[in-house]
């Protein structure tokens, strides 16, 4: 392919790339910066009371004076959901689908944010000038409505990002991924570089159709006349409502939502006309114990078993609104996302224990994936011919094997560049390498505290699996003696003979204090520091453990 001689583009990768979720990338044109998404994730089960995390912000904290825009792939929280974090740092347009900005902008409202951007309203296929670059938005299938690929008209070519995806002929909605717009770019201007969506790129075949989803919840409905149906699903996945809609109303069932974010997609959908309501089909969930329970069906939140969560709540007992029993029928139209299995299945005991019957992916086909598998894959790179390939979003096992398909799909080894978060790659005439590094690490949020460090996280960590030993004693400096403790107190900590060490513990302390004090150590700092050195030391040879080791020296 040819390219001019222009100046290089740059790939700044923030976030996805080696996990799934938080995914934030970053595309420098001309010394301008675009950025692409700004996801959240959710916690790792060894990150412990963290609610969320965010990509590291760093790099566009200080080149905020660069950044002419924010463009969003669509409204799911790991592309969305960290952009009020950002735009504490810096000031910039929001452009996304009319849904995806709606999502999005709920979380910027909450966050007293409103003024620090201004949302453009993107419609399928439009290009806007975003600084220096046309950008196009082409319209994608996924499991959110109005999700898009992004085209980077640059100097160095098109650089195409694709979301996340799927090649889905028979969409709720009928609007197709648009691969007729994606093969004529390939065709004309050509595809300089294609970044594209790694999460099935392990999984063989081709994503079913969201259409069978509703063809199953149909016969399922069907099958169970006289029965209250319950159905969880992403309050996002309006498609997948959609279709929950028609199968109830096809069994004569009037819908109640449960659950805040259900609520108001469902509002906003409806106003956008992504959604459509027979009339007289809804009603409110106060209203579902003045029907016969084969008159309704509700759709709630907590598909993936978060507690607090409406199908946590029902599960439990606590449901304000619905009480659970025999006879009823909950279906979990979603996938447990990595890390949320163990939640949903006690989620999934707890409905058994009420007697209610349990319907999920495992015995009926009431979920599919949102995401493209190989043979979709593999169809994107013969349909956009790129010349350069970086696969994005995916755990690294899903990056390798994205790159694998496309060597295998023609494209030159060295085109391909396996990358990582905290990667800048540069695109030039020569073609595509890593260039440096920025800071790529994880931000924790605390949701009721604000940010958490590396180091209180550590903290956590060694408070949860090894507990606490403090030392408490009383220092008189005149004296030089220790005329109160010290005394070892313990917490969540299992040492061999306890009282024993406790004891002989004391005993080392107060030795190591009495030498510092002969030696000239006078201040609370440094006795603190030697208490916790002698306590650390004893437990560490004695136990072989490592607990918190809590010094509390007072001087006199
Ligand atoms: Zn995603
Ligand atoms: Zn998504």
């Amino acid at each position: 392919m040819l390219v001019a001689k222009a100046d290089a583009v740059k790939v700044i990768f923030l976030g996805g790339l080696g996990e799934i979720g938080r995914n934030c990338a970053c595309l420098e044109v001309e010394g301008r910066l675009i950025v692409i998404d700004v996801g959240i994730m959710f916690p790792e089960p060894d990150m412990p009371g963290v609610d969320l995390v965010l990509p590291d912000l760093t790099f566009l904290r200080e080149n905020a004076d660069r950044v002419d825009g924010i463009v969003l792939t669509h409204g799911h929280e790991d592309h969305v959901g960290g952009l009020s974090y950002l735009l504490r740092d810096l000031e910039a347009p929001i452009y996304g689908a009319p849904l995806t900005v709606g999502i999005a902008s709920n979380r910027i409202r909450e966050a007293g944010l409103l003024d620090k951007t201004s949302f453009i309203e993107v419609a399928d296929g439009e290009v806007h000038r975003i600084g220096p670059c046309d950008v196009e938005f082409i319209p994608v299938t996924h499991s959110v409505p109005s999700a898009f690929a992004i085209a980077f008209h640059t100097p160095q070519g098109i650089v195409l990002h694709s979301g996340d995806f799927k090649i889905d002929l028979a969409p709720v909605d009928g609007r197709r991924t648009d691969l007729a717009r994606i093969g004529e770019l390939a065709k004309t201007a050509g595809i300089r570089l294609l970044l594209a969506d790694s999460t099935n790129a392990e999984e063989p075949g081709f994503t079913a159709s969201e259409t069978t989803v509703g063809e199953t919840l149909r016969r399922v409905f069907a099958m169970r006349p006289g029965r209250r149906i319950i159905v969880a699903c992403f309050a996002s996945h309006l498609h997948r409502v959609q279709q929950i809609i028609d199968a109830a109303h096809a069994s004569g069932r009037k819908v109640a939502t449960l659950g805040r974010s259900m609520k108001n997609n469902v509002e906003l959908a409806r106003k956008l006309g992504i959604l459509e309501v027979p009339k007289g089909a809804m009603i409110d969930i106060t209203e579902i114990d003045s029907l016969e329970p084969g008159q309704v069906c509700v759709i709630s939140t907590g598909s993936q078993g978060e507690p607090m969560a409406a199908m946590s709540l029902m599960a439990a007992g606590q449901s304000r609104f619905l009480e659970l029993g025999e006879g009823d029928v909950v279906i979990l139209s979603a996938h447990p996302i990595p890390g949320n299995e163990w939640s949903v299945g006690r989620v999934i005991d707890e409905l058994h224990r009420r007697g209610a019957e349990v319907i999920h992916s495992a015995h009926e086909a009431v979920h599919v994936s949102g995401h493209a598998r190989r043979g979709e894959l593999a169809t994107l790179l013969s349909v956009a011919k790129p010349d350069c390939f970086i696969p994005v979003h995916g755990e690294y096992r899903h990056l390798i094997h994205h790159a694998q398909l496309a060597e295998s799909m023609g494209i030159d080894a060295e085109r391909i560049v396996l990358s990582e978060d905290g990667d800048v790659v540069r695109l030039d005439a020569k073609g595509l390498r890593k260039e440096s590094r920025v800071p790529a690490g994880y931000l924790y949020v605390d949701g009721a505290a604000g940010d958490v460090d590396h180091g209180i996280l550590r903290d956590r960590k060694v408070l949860a699996s090894e507990g606490m030993v403090m030392v408490v004693a009383t220092v008189d400096l005149s004296a030089r003696d220790v005329v109160a403790g010290p005394e070892v107190l313990t917490r969540g900590w299992v040492g061999p003979s306890e009282e024993l060490l406790t004891v002989e513990a004391a005993d080392r302390v107060r030795a190591a204090l009495l030498d510092a004090l002969r030696e000239g150590t006078h201040d609370v700092e440094g006795l603190n520091r030697v208490a916790r050195r002698a306590l650390g030391r004893f437990v560490g040879t004695r136990t072989r453990q490592k607990p918190m080791i809590v010094p509390i020296v007072v001087v006199i």
